[in-house]
C-alpha cells in the first residue's frame, strides 16, 4: 500500500441560485476509504459531478478534507503543517485534463519544467538544465521546445509537457485526471502509451481518474467505481466486465459496442447532490430497489477477494 484515505469528507456551501440567501451543503466526497498499491494502475470511474476530481484533489493534498485522514505509508498527511507537507508533495504529482489551463502561459516550457526543481531546492543551474533536457527526451519532445510557449504547441505536446513536469520530481504516485479526454483521438492512445511506458520504465504507481470505461477496462489494475461522492464497487480488473453493482451494469450499457450501437436502457440521471436519497444513494435509478434500500444505507464488503460492492443484493 502506498497511498491510503480513511472516511474522506469534502463538503462545500453552494446556493441554489445567485439571489439565494440561504445556502445548502454540497457532499462532493461521502466518507470515502480507497487503498493505492504500490506499482498498481488504479482506475476511478463515474459519471461526470460524481466527485472523483474532488477525491483526486484531496489525495494531492490540494485541498483539506473536512473530516478523514491520508496516509502515505507510514505518515498522516493530513495532520502535517504546510511546511512539512511541502517536502511529501514531490512523492505525489498531478497530470490534469487540461494542460493549457495547467501551464502557465508566459512562461517558457524550460521555465516551466524547471520551476519545480526551483520550488524543492533541488539541483544547481546546470543540473536542472540537464534534467530538463532528459525528461523532455523520456517524453518524446525534441530539446529545442523548451525555448517555446504553451501556446505554441499541439495539445497532444502540451499534456507530454505536462507528464514532463509531473516526472520531474520524480514521484512515485501520480494521480492523473482525465489526462487523455481534452486530445484528439488519434493523440490520445500515443498518451496513454506514453503513460504506460513511464510506469514500467520508472515503477510508478497511477490513480488514473476517468469516464471511459473500455480504457481503464485494458489499462487499470483495479478498477473503483464512483457515485455521489461515495466509492460503491471495487474490483480486479477481470472483475470489470461482468462488475456486479447495478450502477456498474448501468454504466457498462451506456457505452456503445459494434453489436449494440445504441442505449437500450434508459440511464436516467443522478439525482440533485443538494438532496441526497436516503439508504442507498442509487436506489431512484436501481430496477432491482428493495424496501431496504431506501432505509438503510449498504455497506461496502467484500463478496470475493479483491471485489468489494456496496449494495444490499449482495
Ligand atoms: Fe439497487 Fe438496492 Fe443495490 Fe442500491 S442497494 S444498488 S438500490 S439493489
Amino acid at each position: 500500500m502506498i497511498l491510503k484515505a480513511k472516511a474522506l469528507l469534502k463538503r462545500y456551501k453552494v446556493r441554489p441560485h445567485p439571489f439565494s440567501l440561504k445556502s445548502l451543503t454540497l457532499t462532493a466526497v461521502n466518507v470515502v476509504d480507497l487503498e493505492i498499491k504500490k506499482g498498481e494502475l488504479l482506475g476511478l470511474v463515474g459519471e461526470s459531478g460524481c466527485g472523483k476530481s474532488t477525491l483526486g484533489k484531496l489525495l494531492l493534498l490540494l485541498e483539506r478534507p473536512d473530516a478523514g485522514e491520508i496516509w502515505w505509508q507510514d505518515t498522516c498527511l493530513t495532520t502535517l503543517s504546510p511546511g512539512k507537507l511541502k517536502s511529501w508533495r514531490r512523492f505525489i504529482q498531478p497530470i490534469f485534463q487540461d494542460p493549457f489551463a495547467s501551464l502557465n502561459p508566459k512562461h517558457s516550457i524550460g521555465q516551466i519544467l524547471k520551476e519545480p526543481l526551483i520550488v524543492h531546492h533541488l539541483g544547481g543551474e546546470k543540473e536542472r538544465e540537464k534534467r530538463v533536457a532528459q525528461i523532455l527526451q523520456e517524453v518524446g519532445l525534441p530539446p529545442k521546445i523548451k525555448h517555446v510557449y504553451p501556446h505554441e504547441l499541439s495539445g497532444g505536446q502540451r499534456q507530454r509537457v505536462a507528464i514532463a513536469r509531473a516526472l520531474i520530481l520524480e514521484p512515485q504516485l501520480i494521480i492523473a485526471d482525465e489526462p487523455t479526454s481534452s486530445l484528439d483521438v488519434s493523440v490520445q492512445a500515443q498518451i496513454i502509451n506514453l503513460l504506460l511506458k513511464i510506469q514500467t520504465q520508472r515503477q510508478i504507481t497511477y490513480l488514473f481518474i476517468s469516464h471511459n470505461l473500455s480504457l481503464l477496462a485494458e489499462i487499470a489494475d483495479r478498477i473503483a467505481v464512483m457515485y455521489l461522492g461515495k466509492i460503491i464497487e471495487i474490483m480486479e480488473r477481470k472483475d470489470f466486465l461482468s462488475a456486479h453493482h447495478p450502477y456498474t451494469t448501468l454504466l457498462w450499457s451506456s457505452v456503445p459496442t459494434l453489436e449494440q450501437k445504441k442505449l437500450d436502457i434508459p440511464v436516467g440521471e443522478p439525482p440533485n447532490p443538494l438532496h441526497l436519497p436516503t439508504g442507498c444513494c442509487f436506489h431512484p435509478r436501481c430496477k432491482y430497489v428493495k424496501e431496504i434500500c431506501k432505509k438503510e444505507e449498504p455497506p461496502l464488503k467484500e463478496i470475493k477477494t479483491g471485489h468489494w460492492i456496496a449494495c444490499h443484493l449482495f
